[in-house]
C-alpha cells in the first residue's frame, strides 16, 4: 500500500523532514486463517446449529478474512451449559490452582505476542505498532494481575472466602477485540466463574485464536465458551436464564437496552458504555508536552478509545500557540497501512463507523465549527479517515456531545479552572479526564471536581491492569481493573 504523509496545506517548516522507508510486519506472520469459523464450546471448535454466517473483512483493504458463525439461540444455550456444567469443578479448585492456567495462558500470549499483534491489526485496522506494543503486553499483564490474586481473594476486602457467581456472559465490543476479551476472562476465571464470550461482529478473530490457547493451556473444557455473531447471539446471551453475571463493553444506547432486559432479574451487571472525555489545558501548561498527550488522547487507535480526549478544553490565553504546535504535530501523523510499523494511525474498523464519522464531522461544519485537517494522501481502498480537529465548537454542537469514536478533536476555550471544570461535567458522560498543568495544586483542585471515572494529569490513555477503570452517569457502571475489578465477579 503505497502511501506518503506529505501536509500539503501546512507551511514547508512544519512538514516532516525524513520520509520513511516502508517497515512493513508480514501479514504472514498472524498464522493460517481459516475460511470459515464455528463457535468453541466445551473446548471444541463446533459448527453452530444455524446456516448463518457473517464475514470479517480486513479494513484497510477490504479483503474478506474469514467467514463466522452468526451463533443462534441454540448456540448460545450449548455453550452457557458447556460453562454451566464445568463450574462446580473450577469453582472448587484451589486458588493457586486456578492460577496455575492463568498464569500459562498469560506465558502463552506473551510466546504468541507477534502472531496476535499481526491477527489483530489485520482484523481491526488499528497500527501494528499498538497492537505490538500496548495490546498485547495489556492482555499479557491482564492475566498475570488476576492469576496473582486468585489465591488472595480472601484478602481482598470483601470479608473471608468470597463466593463466585456462577456462569459470566461478556459482550466486547470491536475496538480492542483481544484487549477487551482479557478484560473480562481474567477476573471471571480467576474468582472461580467459568464464561461465555462473545467478539464484536467485526473483529472475531484473536478471541477464536485465543480458543486455541486455552486448549494449549490445557484449560479444563467448557470454562471458556466463545460465541461468536452479531448483536442478536449478544441478546441470546445476555437474556440466558443460566447466565448469572453479564459484564458489556460497548454503546451506551445497547448498555442501556440490557439494563432493561436485566432489570428484575437476579443477574449482576457492569456496563463500560462510551464517553466524551474533556483533555483540558491550562495556561501554565508544558505545551509540547499537553500536544502529545492532546494526540495521544485523540488520534491513538484512530480514536476508537471509548475514554478518548475528544473534547479538548483549552485556556483561552494560549489557545493560538497549542492550535499551531497541534496542527504542526498533526501534519506529521503517518496515515496509513496498519502493517506498516511506521504508521500511526491505522484504518476506520468498518464501513459503518466510517459513515457515522464522516456524517458527525460533515455536521459539525453544518453547526458552523471550523474544520482542519493534514492533507495527507489515503490509501485508495479500505476504511480512511484523517485526523481532524474543529475549531470555534460550542457547548451546543452535536460534535461537542455526541460520542464520535473516530479521530476527530473538537476545540473549546475556557478563561476560569471553574469554567473549565463547568464545561468538562458538561456531558451525559463520564468515563475520562485529563489535566495539563505545572501546578500540582491545580490537579487536585479540578481532579476533585470533574465527574469522570478516571482522571489523568499531564498524560493520557494510560492503562494498567492494577488501576480500576469505569465510568459515571451514561457511562456506564462497575469497574473492570485492580482489587475493584474483582468485585464484579463474586458475591460479596
Ligand atoms: P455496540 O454496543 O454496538 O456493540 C458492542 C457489542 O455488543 C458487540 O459485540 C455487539 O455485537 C453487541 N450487541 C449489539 N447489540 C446487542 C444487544 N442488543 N444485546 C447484547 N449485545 C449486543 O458498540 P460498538 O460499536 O461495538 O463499540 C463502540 C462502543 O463501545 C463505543 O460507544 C465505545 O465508547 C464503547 N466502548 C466502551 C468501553 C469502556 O470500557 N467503557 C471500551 C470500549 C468501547
Amino acid at each position: 500500500m503505497a502511501k506518503k504523509n506529505v501536509a500539503k496545506d501546512v507551511p514547508a517548516a512544519a512538514r516532516p523532514v525524513f520520509e520513511y522507508a516502508p517497515a512493513p510486519e508480514s501479514p504472514a506472520a498472524a498464522g493460517e486463517l481459516a475460511t470459515s469459523y464455528g463457535h468453541f464450546i466445551g473446548g471444541e471448535f463446533v459448527d453452530s446449529s444455524g446456516s448463518e454466517a457473517l464475514k470479517t473483512v480486513n479494513p484497510a483493504t477490504e479483503q474478506v478474512l474469514a467467514e463466522f458463525a452468526q451463533g443462534t439461540e441454540e448456540d448460545v444455550d450449548r455453550a452457557v451449559a458447556a460453562a454451566r456444567a464445568a463450574f462446580a469443578d473450577w469453582s472448587a479448585l484451589p486458588g493457586s490452582e486456578r492460577a496455575k492456567y492463568l498464569f500459562r495462558i498469560a506465558r502463552i500470549v506473551q510466546e504468541r505476542s507477534r502472531e496476535l499483534a499481526v491477527l489483530e491489526s489485520i482484523d481491526n485496522g488499528k497500527p501494528i505498532k499498538e497492537t505490538r506494543d500496548v495490546d498485547l503486553p495489556l492482555v499479557a499483564a491482564h492475566f498475570f494481575y488476576y492469576a496473582g490474586w486468585a489465591d488472595k481473594l480472601d484478602f481482598a476486602g470483601f470479608g473471608p472466602n468470597p463466593k463466585p457467581l456462577g456462569v459470566a456472559g461478556q459482550v466486547i465490543p470491536w475496538n480492542f477485540p483481544l484487549l477487551m476479551l482479557a478484560w473480562k476472562i481474567a477476573p471471571a476465571l480467576a474468582t472461580g466463574n467459568t464464561v461465555v464470550l462473545k467478539p464484536a461482529e467485526t473483529t472475531p478473530l484473536t478471541a477464536l485464536r485465543f480458543a486455541e490457547i486455552c486448549r494449549q493451556a490445557g484449560l479444563p473444557k467448557g470454562v471458556v465458551n466463545i460465541v461468536t455473531g452479531d448483536g442478536r447471539t449478544g441478546a441470546a446471551l445476555t437474556a440466558h436464564p443460566d447466565v448469572s453475571k453479564v459484564a458489556f463493553t460497548g454503546s451506551t444506547a445497547v448498555g442501556r437496552a440490557i439494563a432493561k432486559q436485566l432489570a428484575g432479574s437476579r443477574k449482576k451487571l457492569s456496563l463500560e458504555l462510551g464517553g466524551k472525555a474533556a483533555n483540558i489545558v491550562f495556561d501554565d501548561a508544558p505545551i509540547d508536552q499537553a500536544v502529545e498527550g492532546i494526540v495521544n488522547g485523540i488520534f491513538f487507535n484512530q480514536g476508537h478509545v471509548c475514554c478518548a480526549g475528544s473534547r479538548l478544553l483549552v485556556q483561552e490565553s494560549v489557545q493560538d500557540e497549542l492550535l499551531d504546535a497541534l496542527k504542526r504535530r498533526m501534519a506529521t501523523l503517518r496515515v496509513g497501512d496498519p502493517l506498516d510499523k511506521n504508521t500511526d494511525v491505522g484504518a476506520i474498523n468498518s464501513a459503518a463507523q466510517l459513515a457515522r464519522i464522516t456524517e458527525l464531522a460533515a455536521a459539525g461544519e453544518a453547526e458552523g465549527a471550523e474544520r482542519w485537517a493534514p492533507a495527507c494522501e489515503l490509501p485508495a481502498a479500505g476504511y480512511w479517515f484523517r485526523p481532524t480537529l474543529f475549531t470555534g465548537v460550542s457547548q451546543a454542537h452535536r460534535i461537542a456531545r455526541e460520542e464520535i469514536f473516530g479521530p476527530v478533536l473538537s476545540v473549546l476555550t475556557f478563561r476560569t479552572p471553574a469554567e473549565a471544570v463547568e464545561k468538562a461535567n458538561n456531558t451525559q458522560y463520564g468515563l475520562s479526564a485529563g489535566i495539563w498543568t505545572e501546578k500540582g495544586s491545580r490537579i487536585l483542585w479540578t481532579a476533585d471536581r470533574l465527574r469522570a471515572g478516571v482522571v489523568w494529569a499531564n498524560t493520557f490513555n494510560k492503562f494498567d491492569p492494577t488501576s480500576p477503570f469505569g465510568g459515571y452517569k451514561e457511562s456506564g457502571y462497575g469497574r473492570e481493573g485492580g482489587r475493584h475489578g474483582l468485585e464484579a465477579y463474586l458475591d460479596v
